[in-house]
């Protein structure tokens, strides 16, 4: 048996589960399944299949389910129970709670009445995509899924142009040809990029190359399964000295010549010396 029944402190607990194979799952994480007072999940037949993989007896317990679109209703009930001093496990479909997965809600009122909030970290596809990658990964942006509609979604690619990290996109087998084809044309078809999918599972694949070359592969063959895209973070050369200099003229309405230089150019990637010269002259003028 790889779980324990131990004591719980009230409070809520996000468990992570795993995003593929069963048996990426803490024993914290089995522990705390064993041992809540109650359990909730956005997907209560999930955390079933899990917890007999797991050989956790559900010991009179019953799934409650909770989404945060559920409504103040079911938040309520686990809020009171809390009150009465119960401790709650809530566990999403797979992967970490909150990420791109309900959570918030019930995270923020919890907080808000004074309750324990507390967590059992494990799997997120995020994590794992960025691990694999080969991408930088000093700083990066998670953009979630981009809009269906393809105005939006060029819209929603533009907005992080220039995010100065490695880009995070959860995407659907179905729509990934045409995200990659907008990426190339919005962000630059030179950028480097990678698709992860299937991860932890039987059929993982991990497939590097540019924006168009990734464009054009998946324009070819259609795919099936969970896939993260990690776009590379735009090179200093790609910026026009009209974007530097717009996003200089802002940075000195508040900030010192130095202060802004140095945002501006980390934010660009280039070279700060450059900036600073450029923020000197703006100021002059
Ligand atoms: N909460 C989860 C997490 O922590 O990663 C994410 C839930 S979100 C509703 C589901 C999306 O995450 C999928 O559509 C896919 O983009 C990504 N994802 C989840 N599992 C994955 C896997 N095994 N391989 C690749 N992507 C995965």
């Amino acid at each position: 048996m790889n779980h324990q029944i131990v004591p719980l402190k009230a409070g809520l607990y996000f468990v992570a589960t795993p995003i593929g194979t069963a048996r990426d799952i803490t024993l914290r994480a089995l522990d705390i399944l064993a041992s809540a007072d109650i359990l909730a999940a956005e997907d209560t037949r999930s955390l079933r299949r899990l917890m007999e993989i797991h050989g956790i007896p559900l010991n009179g317990r019953k799934i409650v389910a909770y989404h945060d679109h559920s409504g103040e209703g079911v938040r309520k009930k686990l809020l009171s129970q809390l009150n009465d001093g119960h401790s709650v496990a809530y566990a999403s479909e797979a992967g970490t709670p909150l990420i791109a997965d309900p959570g918030y809600h019930l995270a923020k009122s919890v907080a808000e009445a004074g309750h324990l909030v507390t967590s059992a970290p494990g799997p997120s596809a995020i994590v794992t995509a960025l691990t694999l990658a080969g991408l930088p990964t000093d700083a990066f942006f998670f953009a979630g899924f981009l809009p269906n509609a393809k105005t939006a979604r060029r819209n929603g690619l533009d907005a992080v142009k220039t995010v100065p990290g490695t880009l995070v996109f959860y995407e659907s087998p179905k729509r990934l040809g045409d995200m990659l084809a907008d990426a190339a044309d919005v962000l630059g078809a030179d950028r480097e990029a990678v698709v992860s999918r299937e991860l932890t599972k039987k059929f993982e694949e991990v497939r590097r190359g540019t924006l168009s070359s990734l464009a054009e592969y998946y324009a070819a063959h259609s795919v099936k399964g969970e896939i993260v895209v990690l776009i590379d973070r735009a090179s200093g050369d790609e910026n026009s000295e009209e974007d530097i200099e717009t996003a200089l003229k802002k940075a000195l309405e508040n900030m010192t010549v130095r202060d802004a230089a140095d945002t501006v150019s980390k934010a660009f990637g280039v070279n700060k010396r450059k900036v600073y010269a450029l923020a000197l002259d703006l100021k002059g003028k």
